[in-house]
């Protein structure tokens, strides 16, 4: 088996269509790297039940794969009303915070509402169907006026595209799952709805209270407010989501595709994880092929530079799970092969991460490019120094090994990385590792002898120190 398969990381939700240990392992097998499970659905105990298949499957499989807990955050949402509400463009639709049915008041489950939002500013309900113009506030109800939309729905989402939500950034819920995620020793956790870096610094409140302050966050950019405030959240936060679903909302579509290109920028420059998210293969919900228009998007957010693609309601619950990672892995080898994706870059170094790590990272992706060499290897035991690899996009694959799993689940998020664990390598780099190393890369990685390696390690250790050794290697050269 070659687990080098495609550079780009493909993450799948699961739900109903995907939540038996036939269809999940289906789905690692056709190119899934990760793991999202979406606490806005589902009981504690379901997401249990895949969380030990995941390990299971990954045992069985001889994979170190990451799991995403995705945190619902606060979202506004339509109260419990008993059917749905017909409204027409002109028409006075009145929102309250209250839990009591009252005709011709619509219920919502947000208390801040009336403080939060102006006359004049929009409200969007049911994923932007119904949009709404506040006329007035008074009394804590919001007056508005039917611009667009015919039918309010129970429960439906709404959001406050002008207002500065005075919500809370983590909910209760949120918190509860917290204490889960960490409970359950996932890899990531992800943050809906933020907006400032102080978000995420509320979320690491209480990962440190839950008793794991490492635990990565990928805070999800799905408000305006976030593209605004950009820099210190991704400085503030391990990895970040380009959440199109709630953004599309609240920017306008052609707001989407720049907002996009200008995250992953800024992501791919402090050297953090990305991930591009939702409706990318939206019609295969319903069809075992994609619109060429969805292949074209998943292959620009790789072109932008993403290190991985999504899927939310196609695994989650469409009828055609594994045919649209199968698909979204096609879609990445395409593109990968391409002469379009600009690959082997040279970037200034950045004042947050060690120098020498940017520079040994820098000269070994030269190094690589110059000879032409079939991959970069890099032992690391916390993983400080492969995601600075990851972001120049070399066109060699990067195999880690490390002796931490942790590491190398987390690691697999990263474009390009490869990871293996090996709990008994020795300190240093002698004849009996090479032979090791030599092994693993020809049985499980494609290799052939006679192909180049570029190594980056540590030196007098392995694998503790900052990275500061380069060396080329020639698989089979010692035997
Ligand atoms: C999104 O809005 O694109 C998104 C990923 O969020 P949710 O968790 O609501 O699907």
């Amino acid at each position: 088996m070659n687990d080098i398969q495609t550079k780009t990381k493909i993450v799948a939700t699961l739900g109903p269509s995907s939540s038996d240990y036939g269809t999940i392992k289906k789905l690692v097998e056709s190119g899934v790297t990760m793991f999202r499970i979406n606490t806005s659905h589902g009981t504690k105990q379901e997401h249990k039940e895949k969380i030990k298949f995941i390990r299971d499957i990954e045992k069985e499989l001889n994979k170190n794969i990451p799991i995403l807990i995705d945190l619902q955050g606060p979202k506004i949402r339509v109260g419990q009303i008993p059917e749905p509400i017909a409204i027409k463009k002109g028409e006075e639709v009145i929102l309250e915070h209250t839990k009591e049915i009252r005709n011709g008041i619509i219920p919502v489950d947000y208390e801040g509402i009336a403080n939060d939002v102006k006359i004049g500013e929009k409200i969007l309900l049911d994923d932007g169907k119904i949009g709404l113009k506040v006329t007035k506030v008074c009394n804590n109800q919001v007056h508005t006026i039917v611009e667009h939309g015919s039918l309010i729905k129970p429960r439906k989402g709404i959001n406050l595209p002008g207002a500065q939500a005075s919500l809370e950034a983590v909910t209760s819920q949120d918190k509860e799952f917290i204490k889960f995620a960490i409970e359950e020793k996932v890899e990531y956790l992800a943050l809906s709805f933020v907006r400032k870096a102080e978000d995420v610094k509320c979320a690491r409140y209480y990962t440190k209270a839950y008793g794991d302050i490492a635990i990565p966050i990928i805070a999800k950019i799905e408000k305006p407010q976030a593209v605004e405030n950009l820099e210190e959240i991704v400085l503030e936060a391990d990895g970040i989501m380009v959440a199109r679903g709630d953004l599309g909302i609240e920017m306008s579509p052609q707001e989407v595709p720049i907002a996009q290109k200008t995250i992953i920028e800024m992501t791919n420059k402090h050297k953090k994880p990305c991930i591009v998210a939702t409706q990318m293969l939206e019609s295969m919900l319903d069809e075992p092929i994609p619109t060429r228009a969805e292949a074209s998007d998943v292959a620009n957010a790789i072109y932008d530079g993403t290190d991985a693609v999504m899927l939310s309601g196609e695994t989650a619950a469409g009828n055609y799970p594994v045919e649209a990672v199968k698909m979204m892995a096609l879609i990445s080898q395409t593109v990968e092969n391409s002469r379009f994706l600009k690959t082997d870059y040279d970037v200034d170094l950045i004042e947050e991460l060690n120098p020498i790590s940017q520079a040994i990272a820098s000269s070994a992706v030269n190094i690589s490019k110059k000879l032409g060499a079939q991959g970069i290897l890099i032992f690391t035991e916390k993983g400080y120094t492969p995601p600075i690899i990851s972001k120049l996009k070399p066109s060699a694959p990067i195999i880690v090994v490390t002796s931490s799993q942790t590491t190398a689940r987390r690691l697999n998020l990263y474009w390009g990385i490869f990871t293996y664990i090996d709990k008994n390598c020795n300190e240093v780099l002698d004849e009996a590792l090479f032979n090791k190393i030599d092994d693993l890369l020809i049985t499980r990685a494609g290799f052939k002898k006679g192909d180049d390696i570029v190594i980056v390690n540590s030196v007098p250790k392995l694998m503790t120190g900052t990275i500061n050794t380069i060396r080329v290697h020639k698989i089979g050269e010692n035997q």
